[in-house]
């Protein structure tokens, strides 16, 4: 089932049905990478991102962290120190309004 995403599809399948492949969960918007930095909760994974951010008056660069709750569908295997993407969907809880389509390095990375 396309997404309307340029990713692959998992190689396994799921029965959940918030996962945007093989549920009925809408992607839309913007997409973000960043690695999983907690698998700690059930079906969301705490992902992770570090961007520089310039300072105009001391012309220099400022690291800056977001962390971004995702839901992890059942078909992915996920785990710290992935590389994953996620999209931007509805609201699925009070804090998730991501979903992870992608594991760009997986099995934990080098990381
Ligand atoms: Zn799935």
């Amino acid at each position: 089932m396309a997404i309307g995403l340029n990713v692959p599809e998992p190689e396994d399948s799921c029965a959940d049905e918030d996962c945007p492949f093989h549920g009925s969960l809408a992607v839309r918007g913007q997409t973000l990478e960043g690695t999983v930095a907690s698998t700690d909760m059930d079906k969301t994974v705490v992902v992770e991102r570090e961007y520089d951010v310039r300072v105009p008056k001391y012309d220099r660069y400022m690291k800056r962290r977001s962390r971004v709750p995702a839901h992890a569908p059942t078909c992915m295997e996920l785990s710290e120190g992935d590389t994953v993407r996620i999209a931007e969907t509805r609201p699925l809880s009070k804090t998730k309004s991501h979903v992870v389509v992608e594991v760009l390095d997986g099995e934990g990375g080098d990381a």
